[in-house]
């Protein structure tokens, strides 16, 4: 499971991945150490030139951590060139920490905190570098969830209104934006020891979330199409909108009666945790957002929630490095077979 904070940083086959801020800083404390894990990232077996093909350790310098230079055609390598992290001025560890505390850590950050927890003498550094981050989190993931569901899985659909109600004029719909929301709804498998049906074993996969202009059929099965794979259980409430999920391909089941919150609770529980969770932020942090904003900060929660169980995913993507992958499963987390990914597991 978790590697040690001492774990030696270079060992790229299971890269440990820090649980705290301590460890953090244990793992990253200097630029020396960021830029190795930046090469270990673009070459898992080794240094490799991409000007003459040499292999072999290269001319390292100790005032310019980020810059190789090959033995043998002599010229020099940039390892954040393609990143994020090039032509910055700010130290690499900066860099790191800052998306360590935004993938991992503390999502309602804001630039002022921001710049006290990193020591930044100025406001707008802070600012610029939560906004490169920021940038990387809002590309929507595209591909479709559900697809990989077992028989107990399936996946819950529901809409609910996003915003508006801080101004004090009671919750009137006018300025409230409808957000759509699919998730995985999946099956915990027993642990040893576990009692018998704890919370019902039932645990949230992947999310998608979307602001729809209204609630006509075209617009919720029209986000169904885009966002769930046709053969997948689908829930959703008995709204009339929905009748066309099981023509569309999907197992659909209507839950009768959802509009009763207690209903609701029971059969769209996960959606229903979804949604509160991405208000409470929304409130907290953003002290609410403009509707033609929202879809950025959507995504950037959707971003978060689907790597929760894998910072170190959210991590790498953040920095661009590595592949930019959400959690391809949770299955292991929970059998205790989980192991952090490695850095060569992007393909190369
Ligand atoms: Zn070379």
């Amino acid at each position: 499971m978790m590697a040690p904070a001492h774990a030696d940083v270079f060992k790229w086959e299971h890269l440990p991945f820090p649980k705290s801020l301590p460890q953090f800083q244990k793992l990253f404390p200097d630029d020396d150490r960021c830029a190795r894990y930046l090469e270990g990232a673009r070459w898992p077996r080794g240094f490799e030139c991409p000007h003459c093909g040499t292999k072999g350790e290269p001319f390292r310098f100790e005032a310019r951590p980020g810059v190789l230079r090959c033995r043998d055609c002599r010229r020099d390598i940039s390892l954040t060139a393609g990143t994020i992290l090039e032509r910055t001025k700010q130290p690499l560890t900066t860099w790191f920490w800052a998306a360590y505390l935004v993938s991992s850590m503390t999502p309602g950050l804001s630039a002022v905190q921001f710049q006290r927890q990193l020591g930044l003498s100025r406001y707008e550094t802070a600012f610029q570098i939560l906004h490169k981050l920021r940038a990387g989190m809002v590309r929507p993931d595209r591909d479709k969830i559900g697809g990989n569901l077992t028989r107990k899985d399936h996946v819950e659909v529901d809409e609910t209104w996003v915003g508006g109600a801080t101004r004090g004029e009671g919750r009137g719909v006018h300025d409230q934006t409808l957000v759509i929301g699919a998730v995985e709804v999946r099956q915990r498998p027993p642990k040893k020891g576990d009692k018998p049906e704890r919370k019902g074993g039932r645990y949230a996969g992947r999310l998608r979330l979307d602001v729809v202009p209204d609630r006509t059929a075209k617009s919720l099965c029209g986000f169904v199409e885009r966002a769930v794979e046709p053969g997948a259980i689908v829930i959703t409430d008995a709204a009339p909108s929905y009748a066309g999920l099981e023509k569309l391909g999907y197992a659909h089941l209507p839950v009768v009666e959802a509009s009763d919150p207690k209903v609701a609770e029971e059969y769209l529980p996960i959606i229903h945790l979804a949604f509160s969770n991405l208000k409470s932020w929304l409130r907290g942090t953003h002290h609410g957002v403009s509707p033609q904003h929202l879809q950025a900060y959507l995504n950037e929660f959707s971003f978060r929630f689907n790597r929760r169980f894998y910072p170190f995913n959210a991590f790498r993507s953040l920095l661009g490095i590595g592949a930019n992958g959400e959690s391809p499963t949770y299955d292991g987390l929970y059998s205790g077979e989980w192991k952090h990914p490695s850095v060569s597991g992007h393909g190369n």
